[in-house]
């Protein structure tokens, strides 16, 4: 097999953990695959590099921080490449450039166009082991670039789509994906495997381990991931198309995001293109909107509630002042001691009932529902944020999701 393997920061955190890396990687080797190990900068050394500048200037150009923040990387593959031919192995470190990755030029936050993997295929074919240095490429005029924070994730995905790698494993601290939080739930189970778009509704649902951009990617370019902790051998969570995955289960997950806020807009006035208009507004305000309900109008208006970001609240106040002002909603009122729970599972697309043993779930609680919204794969119910905790556990509970 061909395996990319990813280890994140605290996993090349020190030399010690770095010569973890290399016995890790050579374990690999020695059963017979061909490696690609995309690496990150050592912890806190990309934030130590912003910081060096900063020291200099409040607002370096971004093609200089690019020089500089890229370094982290290089320094780790580097050394993963001398520990391991120190071990006997043969090991060649690359840049981006080396291995062939081509950016556009919006730096900082570059956007990876392709990737030529001839110099990787050559080396490999040498019987090598690849250390690429991670998210980083260079522009077609030769400048070099960094992905964006956290973006050496996308690095690891973008190689093991353009090398057609079987595997790309992806090492952090946490050892897979969960049920749910932990913390919240200490039985929840960490799961065996799990579908792109189910990983796609955990992460954006605040159920952080994964970069959703490199979730999104490894959908596109048909890469199964692997999420596992380079701590320990436990085998971690396989993020796949649905296809391969056999028993579907019901609900694989629970999200909950207590960054949300509610706005409720009253006596809007109720007239074709309204809500086009407030919610063009809003959008272009950068306005990130996720559920939206529109009560039946009487007396030639109407009610809207919608819940954005938290982050997102004081844009959006601007934007529905402007409503006021103009006469088109009478009122407005905001709430921010709101959360989102979400159920998510494949399993729901064929099988009913399922949303209704979470209202179940929260009815027995005697936790009221103030919104609630439905996908194919997903139930979302908003509800008092002093819930949060009792209404996941409570829904961890009615989905036996810890047998
Ligand atoms: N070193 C970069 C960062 O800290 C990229 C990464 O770790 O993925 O954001
Ligand atoms: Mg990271």
């Amino acid at each position: 097999m061909l395996i990319v393997q990813k280890f994140g920061g605290t996993s090349v955190g020190d030399l010690e953990r770095i010569q973890n890396v290399a016995n890790r990687v050579s374990k690999t080797k020695k059963e017979g695959h061909d490696v690609v190990v995309v690496v990150s900068a050592m912890s806190g050394e990309t934030n130590k590099l912003i910081g060096y500048a900063e020291h200099y200037s409040k607002n370096p150009a971004r093609a200089e921080l690019d020089m500089l923040l890229s370094s982290g990387e290089r320094v780790t593959a580097a050394l993963l490449a001398i520990a391991l031919n120190e071990m006997g192995f043969s090991a060649v470190s690359m840049s981006g450039r080396k291995a062939g990755i081509v950016t556009d030029s919006l730096h900082t936050k570059a956007r990876i166009e392709e990737i030529d993997p001839t110099a990787m295929h050559e080396s490999l074919k040498e019987g090598k082991i690849v250390v690429v240095a991670g998210f980083q490429g260079v522009t077609s005029e030769g400048r070099v670039t960094t992905l964006g924070r956290g973006g050496s994730d996308l690095s690891a995905v973008a190689i093991a789509g353009a090398l057609k790698a079987d595997l790309c494993e992806i090492y952090t601290d946490v050892s897979g994906i969960f049920t749910t939080d932990p913390r919240i739930v200490p039985k929840a189970k960490k799961l065996d495997k799990i579908s792109y778009d189910e990983m796609l509704e955990l992460a954006s649902l605040g159920a952080k381990v994964l970069q959703n951009r490199s979730v999104e990617l490894a959908k596109k370019l048909n890469v199964n991931l692997v999420t596992r902790t380079s701590f320990t051998d436990e085998e971690g969570t396989l993020i796949t198309k649905e296809e391969n995955i056999m028993e579907k289960p019901l609900v694989s997950g629970i999200a909950l995001d207590k960054n949300q806020a509610r706005i409720s807009l009253m006596g809007v006035k109720d007239r074709p293109g309204i809500a086009s208009e407030i919610f063009n507004k809003l959008a272009k305000a950068g306005v990130n909107i996720d559920m939206i309900i529109q009560n039946v109008g009487h007396d030639g208006s109407t009610n809207i509630d919608f819940t954005v970001p938290v982050g997102d609240l004081h844009d959006a106040k601007a934007v529905v002042d402007t409503f006021i002002q103009s006469g088109d909603i009478k009122d407005d009122s905001y709430n921010d001691s709101i959360c989102k729970v979400s159920i998510v599972g494949v399993g729901m697309k064929s099988h009913t009932g399922v949303a209704a043993k979470a209202f179940t779930a929260m009815a027995n609680e005697n936790i009221n529902i103030s919104m609630i919204s439905t996908s194919e794969i997903k139930v979302s119910m908003v509800i008092d944020e002093k819930y949060a905790e009792l209404a996941v556990r409570s829904l961890h509970d009615a989905y036996e999701l810890d047998k």
